[in-house]
């Protein structure tokens, strides 16, 4: 589902951000990142969803080689990706549905079904009663959970999450987690940037450590 061969990222010289990275992940994985601040993790995540090219290497995503697709067809791999921001980056004038809804609606989806799936995604998070507040009106993990509902409401087969359950309570973050989970059982790739070890070592069943942009090793529980 995802392969890199060789990736290699240099934002400036003479430091790599990304230094050779080979990995694949395969339907239905589920990857942690994990490494120390610095050592790469949204660099990786954002070349997977060609937010950024790197500056040497393929990358193969669902069979594409994703660096050949030009600008304006990004939104062909997009739509089949989910990413949840380290930010969230929801759209504060518009309410929770609209935020959720918007993904569907560019893909020109009937409006009856951008309700229900909609309705799902939120339900799915716990959000359903706050369909049509603001994001403003709701709490930071609310907000997350959001993004989440957001990133899955079109059931991609990929979903990228960028430390998802940094600045959350422990309880929380495990239960956002548990969703990223049910969200994997259902058949997406699902990978995770964390520092969390905690979360590692109860979720983890594909690790990748990455350390000053090198893949220091790749564990399987
Ligand atoms: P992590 O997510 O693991 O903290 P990043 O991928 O954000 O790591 O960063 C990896 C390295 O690349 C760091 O040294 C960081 O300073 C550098 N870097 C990240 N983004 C940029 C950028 N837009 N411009 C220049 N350097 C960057
Ligand atoms: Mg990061």
């Amino acid at each position: 589902m995802i392969e890199l061969y060789h990736i290699w990222k240099q934002y400036q010289k003479p430091n790599w951000a990304l230094n050779d990275i080979t990995f694949k992940a395969q339907k239905g994985d589920f990857y942690f990142v994990t490494g120390p601040s610095g050592s790469g993790k949204t660099t990786l995540l954002n070349i997977i969803s060609r937010g950024i090219l790197p500056t040497q290497g393929q990358i193969i995503i669902d069979g594409k080689n994703i660096q050949r697709i030009p600008d304006h067809k990004i939104y062909q791999i997009r739509r089949i990706m989910g990413i949840v921001f380290q930010d969230f980056r929801l759209l504060f004038h518009k309410k929770v549905f609209n935020n959720v809804a918007l993904v569907l609606e560019v893909l020109g989806t009937p409006k009856k079904e951008i309700k229900r799936r909609v309705y799902n995604a939120l339900k799915m998070v716990n959000l359903q009663d706050k369909m049509y507040s603001y994001p403003a009106h709701l709490s930071y993990g609310e907000q997350q959970r959001v993004a989440i509902a957001r990133a899955v409401v079109n059931n991609p087969k990929i979903i990228l999450a960028d430390e998802p359950t940094g600045n959350l309570d422990p309880e929380l973050a495990f239960e956002i987690m548990s969703l990223f989970n049910e969200i994997n059982k259902q058949g997406s790739t699902v990978i995770i940037c964390t520092h969390d070890r905690e979360l590692i070592r109860h979720f983890g069943n594909k690790i990748l450590f990455l350390y000053k942009g090198k893949l220091l090793r790749e564990e399987f529980f």
